[in-house]
């Protein structure tokens, strides 16, 4: 008996001496860059340095790509010779262009046009506000609005081609390119080797794998839409990307009113109401998606479209005096 047992135990002892080390993490920074108008932080944990810095180059080079792609306010972005083109002839458009296409589709669907990429005209006419100081008038915001609908866009998956039904249409990627590229970034950091990463561009942030606190929880401040630089809520996120859209991060001032940038297709104009839309969820494209369409539905229908999708939650601050949190169900299991 006690042979036997002394031969179990340095049976253990001999596992353990061959079992590998666990491997040692750093974590690297990008520093704050700018790409897509806003500021890109990328943050990449990795067993060396040499992993790191290429992760963050991987990451930082799909940024760029993504916005030279469907930025509308390049003029030589592919989405830019397709608002120019797409009424006269279909244009065939790269594979990341028309998966972008595809999925704001699918989401003007679910969200029952309250987001819809063709929003372009109406963009482009709020946007000369800033320029002018003048309100467009009534002619002109119905001229707009006509040509906007995510039903007047045909995308034909065969030959890959984009073609406006309608004079006049123009795409705007605004509200989901951003969170396209942090998905494209995070891909390439997973590809180059990084153990964990974070991808912040402009807020919206998708994270994986390990944290610089060596476990695999990220945690994120969420801003007080105040300004004040107060973070009034953390976040605990694994795998997960987050995104928000509202009133306060960008408008137009005119006549001291504040006009968001956010425009309900529905009325042709600046969608006012929430003040912060926060989503969470798997990808950081959906979530992207959702904060822009749950800015434009408001409160409660807002509310019952991230209910109906799994795996997603919503954190609104509705605005008025006081910080309010309206969550969805489970938005509390994401909450420290
Ligand atoms: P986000 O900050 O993600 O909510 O995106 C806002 C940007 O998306 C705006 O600056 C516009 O370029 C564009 N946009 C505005 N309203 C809509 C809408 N209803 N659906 C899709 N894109 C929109
Ligand atoms: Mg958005």
């Amino acid at each position: 008996m006690a042979v036997l047992a002394i031969t179990a135990a340095s049976a253990l002892i001999i596992r353990k001496a061959a079992a590998p080390k666990p491997p040692e993490f750093t974590t690297g920074h990008s520093g704050t860059r700018m790409v897509m108008g806003t500021f890109a932080n990328i943050t990449a944990v990795a067993e060396d340095e040499k992993t790191i810095a290429e992760s963050i180059e991987a990451a930082y080079k799909q940024l760029v790509a993504v916005d030279e792609m469907m930025s509308d306010y390049k003029e030589d972005s592919e989405l830019s010779v397709v608002n120019r083109e797409a009424y006269e002839r279909p244009v065939q458009v790269s594979e990341p262009l028309f998966d972008v296409l595809q999925t704001s589709v699918a989401y003007s669907k679910l969200s029952g046009g309250a987001f819809d990429v063709t929003i372009g005209p109406v963009v482009q006419l709020w946007r000369s506000i800033d320029k002018k100081g003048t309100r467009p008038t009534d002619e002109e915001m119905a001229a707009a609005r006509a040509r906007v609908g995510y039903e007047k866009l045909i995308l034909d998956d065969e030959k890959r081609t984009v073609r406006f039904a309608e004079p006049g249409m123009l795409l705007d990627l605004g509200a989901i390119a951003k969170g396209y590229g942090i998905d494209r970034a995070i891909e390439a950091m997973q590809a180059a080797g990084a153990a964990g990463g974070l991808v912040d561009v402009g807020g919206d942030i998708r994270c994986f794998g390990i944290s610089p606190k060596m476990t695999r929880v990220w945690r994120i401040g969420l801003d007080n839409p105040d300004g004040s630089g107060d973070i009034p809520m953390v976040l605990n996120l694994s795998d997960t990307a987050i995104a928000t859209s509202g009133d306060y991060r960008r408008f137009v001032m005119l006549d001291d009113q504040r006009y968001s940038h956010i425009i309900d297709p529905a009325a042709g104009s600046s969608a006012n109401g929430l003040t912060s839309v926060t989503i969470i969820a798997s990808r950081a494209v959906e979530a992207d998606a959702l904060a822009t369409a749950v800015s434009v539905l408001g409160q409660k229908k807002g509310l019952e479209l991230v209910e109906s999708v799994g795996n997603t939650e919503a954190v609104i601050i509705p605005g008025g005096s006081g910080l309010e949190f309206i969550k969805t169900s489970g938005a509390d299991a994401f909450i420290d």
